[in-house]
């Protein structure tokens, strides 16, 4: 799984850099709930790139392995679990979290960076 985990990384890195050479300064690491990849503070955006394996996304991606069957649906709905989690504290807070699937990068990616960053600067 280290695969998949490490193309996830970068996938981040990825989109960071993007919005950097959009001219756009966003924070990482900043310490609100979940710890989202990506934040506007001022704009109070929160937003998260998600492996489709790792936070299963309903897409082809997303196919729990067959061995350890039952060790990788417990810690798969754990993730999402607290996915849902975060999202309802985060936007109790008043942040607006946007999130990216993997998946949606591979099948278009121009287009799904160009929705993001319309995103970010229609919001005040
Ligand atoms: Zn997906």
């Amino acid at each position: 799984m280290s695969r998949i985990k490490s193309r996830n990384t970068s996938l981040e890195l990825y989109v960071q850099k993007f919005l950097y050479n959009a001219g756009l300064r966003y924070r990482v690491n900043y310490k609100i709930t979940g710890k989202p990849d990506i934040v506007f503070p001022a704009k109070k955006i929160a937003i998260f790139i998600n492996g489709c394996f790792w936070h299963k996304h309903n897409c082809d991606n997303s196919v729990t392995p067959k061995t350890n069957r039952e060790f990788w649906k417990k810690k798969l709905s754990v993730n999402v679990l607290r996915d849902r989690k975060v999202q309802n504290i985060l936007k109790k807070e008043g942040w607006d979290v946007y999130r990216i699937w993997e998946c949606e990068l591979e099948k278009d990616e121009k287009k799904t960076l160009a929705k993001l960053i319309n995103y970010i600067k229609k919001k005040n």
